[in-house]
């Protein structure tokens, strides 16, 4: 679920809560999500102050004191929780961690998909996929660089945004919301796109991108565990009205992932595409 803006606003909130604070105890109740597998955590990590969050696509870094760092890739059911101890423990937390100003930060995981690093701070770029990671989508990028960046890849636009090479911190959501604001067809092939095209899509990232992290930040409030993702204009929609024409939103479900787009602003050749695969 989270993607940049989520896990942007997590960031924000976290920060300005838990910098500075020490982790007087930890536990681990969901092992698998752990890596690595062995990690000797608790002994090693209480008594650690946190010393900044920092964000990196789809992943959030907890800096510790004396070169540690938790490094979380919540993939596509990981998310966080910030709360008195006092508060009902969710079936899907997996980690907790006790502050000492009185609060708990937990992990929660609904499917264990997710992955929690525990490493040394100056091998963060260790981490399975994160230094290959593209630019964020909320830092800007000149026109030039994102066309150069588009160049290297072939397949369908959706599936290349998504993968996070190109820019990073986009999922399954966002990248239905950027693909309609800038009126592509998500399964329109890369290398096919015009000049407009290109000149539209990366506008429409880095502002549909902003636009979410403020909708985001309003609708949270202390909740940073709740989805909230009413605003969205097209993804999880199929069967409603197109907010811009008189059309319907189309659904396609391929590999469970749903792709929401309307065929009137986004027209393409549905050459189906649940066989044309990624
Ligand atoms: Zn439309």
């Amino acid at each position: 679920m989270p993607e940049a803006p989520e896990l942007e606003v997590a960031r924000e909130f976290l920060a300005e809560r838990i910098t500075g604070q020490s982790i007087a105890h930890a536990e681990v109740i969901k092992p698998s999500v752990l890596r690595p597998l062995a990690a000797a955590l608790v002994p090693d990590v209480v008594g650690r102050t946190v010393a900044g969050l920092e964000r990196r696509g789809k992943f959030l870094l907890l800096r510790l004191s004396d070169d540690r760092a938790l490094v979380v890739n919540p993939m596509l059911t990981g998310g966080f929780q910030y709360c008195p101890p006092s508060e009902r423990l969710f079936k899907k937390t997996c980690l907790l961690f006790g502050l000492s100003n009185g609060r708990q930060l937990r992990y929660l995981d609904d499917r264990q998909m997710g992955r929690v690093y525990y490493v040394r701070g100056s091998r963060i770029d260790e981490v399975p996929q994160i230094a290959a990671q593209g630019p964020d989508v909320l830092t800007p990028m000149a026109l030039e660089e994102f066309r150069q960046r588009l160049r290297g890849f072939r397949g369908e636009i959706k599936g290349v945004l998504t993968r996070g090479r190109v820019v990073s911190g986009i999922g399954n959501a966002y990248a239905d919301e950027i693909l309609f604001e800038a009126r592509i067809y998500p399964y329109r092939k890369c290398g096919q796109l015009t000049e407009d095209e290109t000149r539209r899509l990366h506008a429409a990232a880095r502002s549909v991108a902003a636009e979410a992290v403020k909708a985001v930040r309003e609708r949270t409030g202390d909740r940073i565990h709740v989805k909230n993702r009413d605003f969205l204009k097209v993804h999880n929609r199929g069967g409603e009205p197109c907010p811009r024409c008189d059309g319907r939103i189309s659904e396609v479900t391929a590999n469970r992932r749903i792709t929401s787009y309307c065929r009137r602003c986004q027209p393409g050749l549905l050459v189906m595409p649940t066989l044309t695969g990624r």
